[in-house]
C-alpha cells in the first residue's frame, strides 16, 4: 500500500526498518489493525525505533520477535496439530486403504516422478491458496477468521501455522486436493508435506537466503513476495509461485515499493 510506504519514509524510516518498527509496536490479539489502517503507528513521532541489526543474510527482517510472542504462537501451533491437523492426519490411513494407493519399496516412483507430482500439488495449492486467501481478506469476512494470521507483520518461521483452526481447514483443503489427484505411492504425502512445510516455513522466516535452493523452482515466490502481504495487507495473496499475482496485477504494489527502493539506493 503505498500510503503504508509514505508514511515510514517521512518518519525517515528505510521501509524494512519501517516493517521491523511495526513489529516493535506489536499489536495484541484482536487489535491487528484491519487493511488500509496501517501505518499510522510506523509515522507517529517519537515512538519509532529503527532497528539496524543487519545479519549474515540479506535480510528481510532484522530482529526476533519477543519470547512471550513466539510462546504465544507456539499454543496456537499445539492446539491447530493436535485439535484440526491430527485427526486429518489419521484420515489419509482410511483414504490410502480406501484407494488401495500402494506403500511398498517395489512400486516406489522414481524420484523425478515424485517431484514431478510434488509440482503438480504445489500448482494446484497454489491455486486454491491464491483465491481463497484473497477471499478471505473481504472486508465483510476478513475480521473473524484471517485477521489472526496477520497479527504478526513482521512474520517468522514458527507464524507460518499461527491462523484460526478454521482458516487451517480452508486453507489446508489445498494441500489435499493435490494428493486426491496424483497420489499413487504414500511418499507422495510425506514428500508433499514435507516440501509444503518447508515452503511455508521459508516464505515465513523473514530471511531471503542467498543460494536458497528453493529459489530454482520456476516462479517461486519467496520470503520478500510473502513478507510483503504480512507488511502490506493487500496483494501477494498466493502461497508459492508468482503468476496468480502476476495475472491478476495483485503484486503491483509489491513491485513499486521494490522498484521504489531500488532508485532509492540509485541516488543515494
Ligand atoms: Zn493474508
Ligand atoms: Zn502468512
Amino acid at each position: 500500500m503505498a500510503l503504508t510506504n509514505h508514511r515510514a519514509e517521512k518518519a525517515g524510516l528505510e521501509p524494512l526498518q519501517a516493517n521491523n518498527d511495526r513489529r516493535n509496536l506489536a499489536h495484541p490479539l484482536g487489535s491487528t489493525p484491519e487493511p488500509g489502517e496501517l501505518g499510522s503507528e510506523a509515522a507517529a513521532p517519537g515512538r519509532v525505533r529503527a532497528t539496524v541489526a543487519r545479519g549474515l543474510f540479506a535480510n528481510v527482517q532484522d530482529k526476533p520477535e519477543t519470547l512471550e510472542n513466539q510462546w504465544k504462537c507456539f499454543k496456537v501451533l499445539l492446539f491447530n496439530h493436535f485439535c484440526i491437523q491430527l485427526p486429518l492426519i489419521c484420515g489419509t490411513y482410511y483414504f490410502t486403504e480406501y484407494f488401495n494407493i500402494p506403500y511398498d519399496w517395489e512400486r516406489m516412483p522414481r524420484w523425478c516422478m515424485l517431484l514431478a507430482r510434488c509440482f503438480g500439488c504445489a500448482v494446484i495449492e497454489d491455486t486454491w491458496h491464491y483465491f481463497l486467501h484473497r477471499l478471505l481478506h473481504h472486508k465483510r469476512i476478513y475480521k473473524y477468521i484471517h485477521k489472526i494470521h496477520h497479527e504478526f507483520q513482521a512474520p517468522f518461521g514458527m507464524e507460518a501455522e499461527y491462523a484460526h483452526p478454521l482458516e487451517t481447514l480452508i486453507l489446508g483443503t489445498g494441500f489435499f486436493i493435490g494428493i486426491m489427484l496424483l497420489c499413487d505411492h504414500v511418499i507422495l504425502l510425506w514428500a508433499w508435506v514435507t516440501i509444503r512445510l518447508i515452503e511455508t516455513i521459508d516464505v515465513h522466516s523473514g530471511y531471503d537466503i542467498p543460494l536458497n535452493p528453493l529459489n530454482l523452482i520456476p516462479f517461486y515466490a519467496g520470503s520478500r513476495h510473502h513478507d510483503f502481504h504480512h507488511m502490506n495487507f493487500v496483494g501477494n495473496y498466493a502461497s508459492t509461485f508468482t503468476w496468480w499475482d502476476r495475472i491478476f496485477g495483485t503484486d503491483s504494489q509489491f513491485h513499486a515499493y521494490y522498484e521504489k527502493k531500488k532508485m532509492g539506493k540509485k541516488t543515494e
